[in-house]
């Protein structure tokens, strides 16, 4: 398999670190991103950069790799439809595209008779009136979130006056679920019944932005027995192949509920790269690529924390980490507020 070329859609941190743990591998990898500055260039074999909707620049891309991959969700369906007419693309375009769409992601949980939020489709504005029901909720769009862009909280349905939104866009209003913790799962699916499946990992958010990691999860055997029957339920009838990500929420009477599914390597799976014999990056490479699986084995227990926007600097200034931690640099050229900029693992 040496001979093998990636090719990595997104050059954000986890385009690198698939980068990274492909060269391991001794494969090689091309990246596609849309910043000519993406960060995944320090650790590819080749980058083009293009529109996400550039034929001219995707077949340049696709020429360089024997099958490709992506990074994040909101890649254009019709792209990676494209893509696949010539070059296997895995996770398959069909599971993207129910996976990037809030709506179609939640009827396909809930029709595995798996427990999400509550939630309804707003069309208009009109269509929040008679729903009392859903509040307080969070009004979502459809599609392109991340890091709680697009979310507007919304108390009672007097509020929606001052809201400026375009609702022709496509929105989903859910009950705000009363968290008492946040927890995901990872799971790298091989084949039929063929996966390696991470333990929880326990999360924090702050403003919506993930802060914290952490295993192992403070969590019930219950809990912890129905996130993974879950994971491996959503990954199975997907006919996944490669990484993927369950985020859950648990309400103060110990519910869990699925919140969402990343179709690719996750933010709380950094910590994965230290405290496993195989990193979700690894496994998720291994899988898109036919190699063999590995039985995980935990090395350690650990914390990841994310370093946001300018607290960077602080990190990059630091010489001397103990030897329990690892500090990983994006190397993003411009800091912006609350971007994540790198992450800290402490193995503890
Ligand atoms: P994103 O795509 O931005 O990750 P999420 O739907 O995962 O969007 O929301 C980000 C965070 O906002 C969640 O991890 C959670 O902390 C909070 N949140 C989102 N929806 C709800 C909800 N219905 N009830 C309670 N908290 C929520
Ligand atoms: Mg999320």
């Amino acid at each position: 398999m040496s001979e093998v070329t990636l090719g990595i859609i997104g050059g954000g941190q986890l385009g690198s670190m698939l980068a990274i743990a492909a060269k391991k591998l001794n494969i090689k990898t091309v990246i596609f991103c849309d910043d000519i500055n993406a960060p995944a260039e320090n650790f590819c074999n080749n980058f083009v950069s293009g529109n996400y909707d550039d034929k001219k620049k995707i077949l340049e891309f696709i020429n360089q790799v024997d099958l490709v991959t992506y990074e994040f969700e909101n890649i254009p369906f019709e792209t990676l439809n494209e893509i696949q007419k010539l070059k296997p693309v895995l996770p398959k375009p069909s599971i993207n595209r129910i996976i990037q769409h809030r709506l179609a992601e939640k009827d396909f949980v809930n029709k595995l008779n798996i427990r999400t939020t509550r939630y309804v489709s707003i069309e208009k504005k009109s269509d929040i009136d008679a729903l009392e029901d859903f509040l307080p909720g969070i009004l979502k769009t459809t599609t392109l979130g991340y890091d709680g862009k697009g979310q507007y909280p919304i108390n009672s349905s007097n509020e929606l006056g001052s809201l400026n939104i375009d609702f022709s866009k496509g929105f989903i209003l859910e009950k705000l679920v009363k968290l008492k913790k946040e927890i995901s799962i990872i799971i790298t699916r091989f084949g039929n019944n063929k996966y390696e499946i991470y333990e929880p990992i326990e999360n924090t958010h702050e403003d919506q932005i993930l802060k914290y990691s952490k295993i192992p999860a403070d969590i019930d055997e219950k809990i912890f027995n129905q996130s993974r029957d879950w994971a491996i339920l959503i990954a199975e009838e997907l006919k996944y192949i490669g990484t993927l990500c369950v985020e859950f929420f648990i309400d103060r009477n110990d519910n869990l509920y699925v919140n969402e599914i990343a179709p690719r390597v996750h933010n709380s799976g950094h910590l994965t790269i230290n405290a496993y014999n195989v990193s979700q990056f690894e496994n998720h490479v291994r899988a898109v690529c036919g190699l063999n699986q590995i039985p995980l084995k935990k090395i350690s227990n650990a914390k990841m924390t994310n370093i946001l926007g300018d607290q960077i600097t602080h990190y990059r200034e630091t010489q001397n980490f103990k030897q329990n931690e690892f500090f990983f640099d994006y190397l993003k050229k411009e800091i912006k507020e609350k971007r994540k900029m790198g992450h800290i693992t402490t193995l503890i």
